[in-house]
């Protein structure tokens, strides 16, 4: 006889503690069978050896084994396109309801939409919740209702609505006697879905006491390694957004606070405004008549510009997938304004190697860096890429770390003079917005 089940569909939410969904379909009617689905959709567009799919693959193995481990259970892992496989799901098992939570950027609301439809052909519910962030969509809105575009008065109001939040941690564990009891579910190693082994690790977070309270004394200078390195367990959902902020709160640090209010920012602002995933979205600026030399953008990439607090920051993005949000902020800068390249080459390269890539961050922060986004920074604002060496970087301990050939003779001239390069661009912003 066919067993009735409800499913939880793991996505951008790796853990079983504090998940929503998880949460909300272990209080349901039937016993939960977990999944996971490698979208191949998603997969055919990543080299193979993606340090952001080693670690998804490597956290489902951790939760597979905890929960054959501990609850008689497993988590089934299968690959293909989400709308095919739940089209065999639903002859392999009585499907009562399907429960996950929201996930917001273009392409998954296209496939959620694609897998409902499949789903309520069958009669079985898609159930979906609120995890990865503590505010969505248009929670957060001006008093007539229209969304907010300037970080501050967002963050105010975020503030004051968080303290008549009903705020909680979501315990799983109490719930946990309702998993669906199977421990041979289907498993895929890496070579199953055409990915090797990468050599580049994403490290555990830090969030101690000390971190926390040191944050905003220590956050600016990339020598230090002194950030949480949040970005891809947030990304991945390997920890909660409620927990974290819990922390912020209870370590008192509301610098610490204010950055994880921006990530909320910039995902309401690309679900108010998905155009600006390809836009500008102060149109004007997709007036601007960018020089676009593949050369350059080349050694851009590479670390060899012959400006070593850029290409310190490139290198450090190249061997380990990182790099400090203060020098993201100089070499997108650097590219978009010294370069006149277009941001979207460089928020595409970010979105290759970042293993905290996050499409609403990067795309906001890469249109912040280009002044063409919402609260961004002001287009006469041009980092000089030698003068914040003394602000961030005055002992050189990070430009020798990255590049230990600066001072030597095979070391990059400058591609372009910083004063010429400054002159060119206000010159070119300065057309393209008038
Ligand atoms: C050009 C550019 C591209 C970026 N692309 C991304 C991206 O793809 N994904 C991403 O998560 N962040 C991105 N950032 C923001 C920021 O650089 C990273 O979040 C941060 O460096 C990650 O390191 P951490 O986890 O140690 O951060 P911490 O300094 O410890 O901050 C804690 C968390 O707060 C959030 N946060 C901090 N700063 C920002 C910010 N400016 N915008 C949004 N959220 C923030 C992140 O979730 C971060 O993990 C980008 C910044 C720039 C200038």
């Amino acid at each position: 006889m066919t067993k009735t089940v409800n499913i939880f569909w793991f996505r951008r939410d790796l853990r079983l503690d504090d998940n929503v969904g998880f949460y909300e379909a272990l209080k349901g009617n039937h016993p939960v069978l977990p999944i996971f689905i490698f979208d191949s959709e998603i997969l055919s567009k990543l080299p193979k050896d993606d340090a952001r799919i080693t670690f998804i693959h490597e956290t489902l193995q951790n939760i597979r084994q905890t929960l054959q481990d501990n609850y008689r259970s497993s988590i089934a892992m299968h690959y293909g396109k989400p709308k095919e496989v739940y089209t065999q799901l639903i002859k392999d098992y009585n499907i009562n309801s399907v429960y996950t939570n929201h996930d917001y950027e273009p392409y998954a609301k296209e496939r959620d939409t694609e897998v409902k439809s499949v789903l309520a052909e069958h009669n079985i519910e898609f159930k979906t919740y609120k995890d990865q962030v503590v505010f969505e969509k248009n929670e957060i809105v001006k008093k007539d209702g229209a969304p907010y575009k300037v970080y501050t008065p967002y963050m105010r109001s975020w503030k004051e609505k968080f303290k008549t939040l009903d705020f909680k941690i979501y315990k799983t564990k109490a719930y946990f006697k309702n998993i669906f009891q199977e421990i041979n579910l289907p498993n895929l190693s890496l070579s199953d879905i055409g990915f090797e082994t990468s050599n580049q690790l994403i490290p555990p977070y830090e969030v101690s006491s000390k971190l926390i309270q040191n944050y905003e004394a220590t956050r600016n200078f990339p020598a230090q390694n002194s950030t949480s390195r949040l970005g891809p367990h947030l990304r991945f959902g390997t920890v909660s957004i409620r927990k974290m902020v819990k922390k912020a709160i209870t370590e008192t640090n509301e610098i610490f606070l204010h950055e994880l209010i921006w990530r909320e920012f910039f995902m309401q602002i690309l679900w108010h405004f998905p155009h600006t995933a390809k836009d500008a979205f102060k149109p004007k600026y997709d007036r601007i008549e960018w020089r676009n030399n593949e050369g350059e953008f080349k050694a851009w990439c590479e670390g060899k510009t012959g400006y070593p607090f850029v290409d310190a920051g490139m290198r450090q993005l190249n061997e380990t997938g990182f790099m400090h949000n203060r020098v993201r902020m100089l070499v997108g800068s650097f590219l978009c304004k010294h370069l006149l390249i277009d941001w979207r080459w460089g928020e595409a390269y970010f979105a290759e190697k970042l293993h905290d890539y996050d499409m609403s961050s990067n795309i906001g922060n890469w249109q912040w860096v280009a002044g063409s986004g919402v609260d961004a920074a002001p287009y006469f604002r041009i980092f000089n890429p030698t003068s914040q060496i003394l602000k961030f970087d005055k002992n050189l301990e990070y430009i020798k770390k990255w590049v230990p050939d600066f001072q030597e003779l095979t070391y990059p001239q400058p591609i372009v003079d910083h004063k010429e390069a400054r002159e060119r661009c206000l010159k070119t912003y300065k057309y393209a917005l008038n």
